[in-house]
């Protein structure tokens, strides 16, 4: 027996029409153009959020660094919660409703809703099917590395999370024993400093100190002496062939609902075809390779473009320095803390070549000159 609201509940669907409930993120609910109930039309701010944060993710930025731009006032809020946490983001990024259709929660398990025909109902996708299946292939790889007790990212491990508004903070480490340096704006007559917080017996026997303002300068004037004229380039992800496996996986799941709704011979034949599709699919060869794309700016220009943003800066000098390392005293000057440039190690990322190009790249950012790379 079907009710009248599930009725009305399932005209609604059949019209790819709005029925009710928890309205997805990224999406409003708006007259249907027909003047028949509602419609799911893209959220302009919310849809932008999504757009750009599954950009950041498929250039390589870590699920921390996305959630903290979500977060900041160039990002959007969540709708109830206080601010987004790395889940959070992970589910919108790899929910249905994003990549184009609505889901319903059946025995536990996530499935697209489909009409009466067995169609999936459509929303506007704000992601392409592509980049919805490398997201999710992405979180499937993570998830996998994290069992296998490795893979915690370099950047996560260094900042273990915390937060910090002097940006060589979490990035700079002491030479003596490894750690991080701290930032205090306390010490140096109130200027602000980096430094070990260990000592001889914390295990670091010479632990350096450094006004901020000094190590801020020498660290800026060789990230732009180094990088700032070459262009900007960013690694995008992708997976050949992951959005049509998620495409047959829909048609599977659509002609399953349409059987359990009419056990008619075309029913059957649509199943049976969706299968084929999906084997195909499934056993077809599975890549998941980089693009490296020009953007267009320059690297001094990203620079300046983190000059309010602490963390983003601190992406960059990660993605483009293995290490920042601080002595306590110049090389051939042992014990003086005066300030000396020779205090500061500044270890580039090897570059990497990709592809068929006479450009060398190096990871996550910047085109390399090998030979200005030996003048440093
Ligand atoms: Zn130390």
């Amino acid at each position: 027996m079907i009710d009248r609201s599930k009725a009305r509940h399932r005209r609604s669907r059949e019209a790819g029409r709005w029925s009710g409930g928890v309205i997805p993120y990224g999406f409003r609910p708006v007259k249907a153009a027909d003047g028949k109930g509602l419609v799911l039309e893209q959220h302009p701010e919310e849809a932008r959020a999504v757009r750009e944060a599954a950009d950041r993710i498929l250039c390589g930025a870590s699920w921390g660094a996305v959630t903290r731009w979500l977060n900041s006032a160039e990002g959007h809020p969540p709708r109830k919660a206080k601010a987004w946490s790395t889940t959070t983001v992970r589910k919108i990024l790899t929910g249905g409703p994003q990549a184009g259709y609505l889901v319903k929660t059946v025995n536990g398990k996530k499935r697209p809703v489909v009409d009466a025909n067995g169609d999936v109902v459509r929303v506007p996708a704000i992601l392409t099917p592509d980049e919805s299946a490398t997201i999710r292939a992405m979180v499937d790889e993570a998830a996998e590395l994290r069992l296998q007790g490795r893979g915690r990212s370099f950047s996560g491990h260094l900042t273990g999370g915390r937060r910090s508004n002097r940006w060589l903070s979490g990035v700079a480490t002491c030479a003596s024993c490894g750690r991080l340096l701290a930032f205090s704006q306390t010490h140096n007559g109130g200027r602000g400093m980096y430094f070990c917080r260990h000592n001889a017996d914390g295990g670091c026997p010479q632990p350096p100190y450094v006004a901020s303002a000094r190590l801020d300068a020498h660290v800026e004037a060789e990230f732009l002496r180094m990088f700032g004229d070459q262009p900007e380039y960013v690694k995008r992800r992708e997976v050949s062939g992951a959005a049509e496996i998620a495409a047959a996986e829909e048609a599977v799941t659509a002609a399953i609902g349409a059987l359990s709704e009419a056990a008619t011979p075309e029913a059957f034949k649509a199943l049976q075809d969706a299968q084929a599709r999906r084997e195909a699919a499934v056993n077809a060869p599975r890549v998941m390779h980089e693009r490296v794309i020009e953007t267009g700016r320059t690297m001094r220009e990203v620079w300046e473009s983190t000059r309010e943003n602490p963390e983003a800066r601190q992406d960059l000098l990660r993605a483009n320095f293995a290490a920042i390392i601080v002595r306590r005293s110049a090389p051939d000057n042992h014990g003086s803390k005066a300030w000396d440039p020779r205090r500061v190690v500044m270890v580039a990322n090897a570059p990497v070549v990709v592809g068929h190009t006479e450009h060398i790249y190096r990871h996550g950012a910047v085109v390399v000159d090998p030979e200005l790379e030996h003048a440093a």
